[in-house]
């Protein structure tokens, strides 16, 4: 064991840890290096288009008769917990900054997270070729946060394999080797999973103590799920077949369990027969966002529920179940660790599966007491009737935002626009700033990021985390159509804000909505009130316009008709909404 070697690298998007990952793996000629130059850990085309990282598959390396192993961990606000198994599973992290971008707040926040864990921390500054590097700096930002010497950060270039060796013989010497904590026990830590329709779920495991054979008999913690190791392996990068796996390595089981739930990420693997005593720090990922989706071709449904179970079972983070609504037809209410997960979702529905989707905006879970008791509601159209409604409660969170100082104002104003209240504001050099902002989770999942980054020049970054439910003084707006509601426009606003949310929406209505032969009001509706509209004025179709020069009388009377029928259609009070105007109004 005093030979393995198991770490991370923490880093935010584009500051270099896929380039530096290649190095690694040409470095200890784990890859032929003819094949250098594409990115050979990341496995989708999504994480390097949208720079959204979602996992780079683990990688098992061999170097100066040491193994070492390095593993992901999603650079990504929504996955706080599966961060924290990954670094679970590993001794040691690599801290890599670009430097001319400097620390970011998810960076930050991982970063605490790995001490908290008791890992090793590498302090790195990357891309150090670049001219308008800003490295002194760099190092005196990092060396503040850890409380280090500047002579103990390291300087790379990922890129041009810049000092990379160095940095690699430090990971031998300053990481401590794995050690074993339980010497009666076979327990391995499942940081990760991925479905295979012969192997059934591949459970990607540390063992933590003791040893897995081929053929074993073993156990899920907290599922309780009896299965028998299949086949057991590791990542070179690609899965190759291995015999057995011993404390402090890292590989795969193949369970053969089929059924996606039964092994999570953060649960244990054991042996049968041994005593349940699971590791610690297994929690059940909760989705804390919601959002519809819809195919735009309605007989496109049956695909895309194929679609999402088959998602599942590489993610079973989201849920989904059948729902319906006006103007968009049958579809899914899907639920997410966060806004940005829910773009991950649906935009690998888009691309791998080639679905034109309809995504609503995301809404959070509110917990809502009546007299039948608390439960939790996640879409306006479940929301009780006013008058049973005793409490409302909306989830909060730790909002971290990170930008040069000099944006400080403009950071303070695109927080006005949202509740909440300041915590500290802290400088992490003389130039960077952190803010903490206390705030609903609402408030933020919709556009708030885009315009954060608008506002700082896309200077900064954020990261954030639930700390709770407080009470809220929320109300449904209702939109109506020439009278009749229209549940599908239908949101959860905070009474205070809800003149201007409710403006708003009508304003974008009257955008999209092709006017009637007869005028529309548009009108928003709190607890039994109008309190904003609009009016889409009547089309006036030219009935006379055959009739240039032609008779009076005649043109009279067609007006006359005309007017008698728009006052019947008006009577009838129905304006049936193309369905493009929904996808308007959601898409967006
Ligand atoms: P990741 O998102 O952290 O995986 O970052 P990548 O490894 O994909 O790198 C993001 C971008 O930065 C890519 O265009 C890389 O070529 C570039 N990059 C990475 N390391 C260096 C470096 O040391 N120097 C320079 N100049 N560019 C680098
Ligand atoms: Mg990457």
């Amino acid at each position: 064991m005093e030979k393995i070697r198991n770490f991370v690298i923490i880093s935010h998007i584009d500051h270099g840890k896929s380039t530096l990952a290649d190095r690694f793996l040409e470095l200890t000629k784990t890859i032929e290096g003819d094949r250098a130059g594409s990115q050979h850990l990341d496995m989708m085309d999504l994480e390097k288009e949208k720079g959204i990282t979602i996992k780079m598959q683990p990688a098992r390396m061999k170097y100066k008769d040491y193994i070492l192993n390095l593993i992901d961990t999603p650079g990504h606000v929504d996955f706080a917990y599966e961060v924290s198994r990954s670094l679970a599973a590993v001794e040691g992290a690599i801290l890599l900054v670009d430097a001319t971008k400097g620390i970011q707040a998810q960076t930050l926040a991982n970063l605490k997270a790995a001490q908290e864990q008791g890992l090793t921390v590498l302090p790195v500054v990357n891309k150090i070729d670049l001219e308008h590097a800003k490295i002194e700096e760099t190092k005196k930002e990092i060396a503040n946060l850890l409380d280090i010497d500047k002579k103990e950060i390291s300087t790379i270039s990922a890129k041009e394999g810049t000092n990379v060796e160095k940095l690699l013989d430090r990971v031998i010497e300053e990481v401590p080797g794995p050690k074993t904590k339980n010497d009666n026990l076979n327990r391995a830590l499942i940081f990760d999973s991925k479905y295979n329709s012969y192997k059934g779920v591949l459970a990607f495991i540390r063992v933590v103590d003791g040893k897995f054979k081929e053929g074993d008999k073993i156990v899920t913690a907290a599922e309780e799920k009896n299965s028998e190791a299949k086949e057991l392996g590791f990542f070179s990068p690609q899965m190759v077949k291995t015999k057995e796996i011993k404390e402090g390595e890292i590989g795969y089981i193949a369970t053969g369990i089929k059924e996606p739930g039964k092994v999570k990420v953060g649960d244990t693997v054991l042996k049968k027969g041994d005593n349940i005593e699971p590791l610690p720090g297994y929690k059940e990922p909760k989705p804390v966002v919601f959002a519809g989706i819809y195919p735009k071709d309605i007989d496109q449904f049956g695909n895309l529920k194929k679609a999402l179970s088959e998602l599942r079972l590489n993610d079973s983070s989201f849920t989904f179940e059948v729902t319906s609504k006006e103007g968009l037809g049958r579809g899914f209410t899907c639920g997410f660790l966060g806004s940005l997960h829910a773009e991950i979702v649906s935009e690998r529905l888009k691309r791998e599966f080639g679905l034109d989707l309809v995504i609503t905006s995301p809404t959070v879970v509110f917990k809502i007491k009546t007299e039948e008791g608390e439960k939790e509601v996640y879409s306006a159209t479940a929301w009780p009737d006013r008058n049973k409604i005793k409490r409302i409660k909306e989830p909060w969170v730790n909002l971290e935002i990170v930008a040069p100082a000099r944006f400080y104002g403009s950071i303070t104003e695109v927080l006005e626009e949202i509740e909440g209240e300041y915590d500290q504001v802290e400088y992490l050099s003389s130039e960077r700033v952190l803010v903490n902002y206390k705030t609903p989770l609402k408030d933020i999942v919709v556009n708030f990021y885009d315009h954060l980054k608008g506002a700082t020049e896309g200077f900064a970054s954020m990261n954030y985390e639930v700390i709770g439910y407080r009470e809220a003084d929320l109300v449904k707006l209702d939109i109506l159509v020439a009278g009749e509601k229209k549940e599908a426009f239908s949101q959860i606003v905070r009474k205070e804000t809800s003149y201007k949310k409710a403006r708003k929406i009508l304003r974008r209505l009257k955008k999209h909505l092709p006017p009637q032969l007869f005028e529309v009001p548009l009108q928003g509706k709190v607890e039994g009130s109008i309190i904003a509209r609009e009016t889409i004025k009547a089309r006036r179709k030219d009935v006379t316009a055959p009739l240039y020069g032609g008779d009076v009388t005649r043109k009279k009377k067609l007006l006359e008709n005309q007017k008698e029928r728009k006052k019947e259609m008006k009577k009838e009070g129905r304006v049936d909404i193309p369905n493009k105007v929904f996808l308007k109004m959601f898409g967006e």
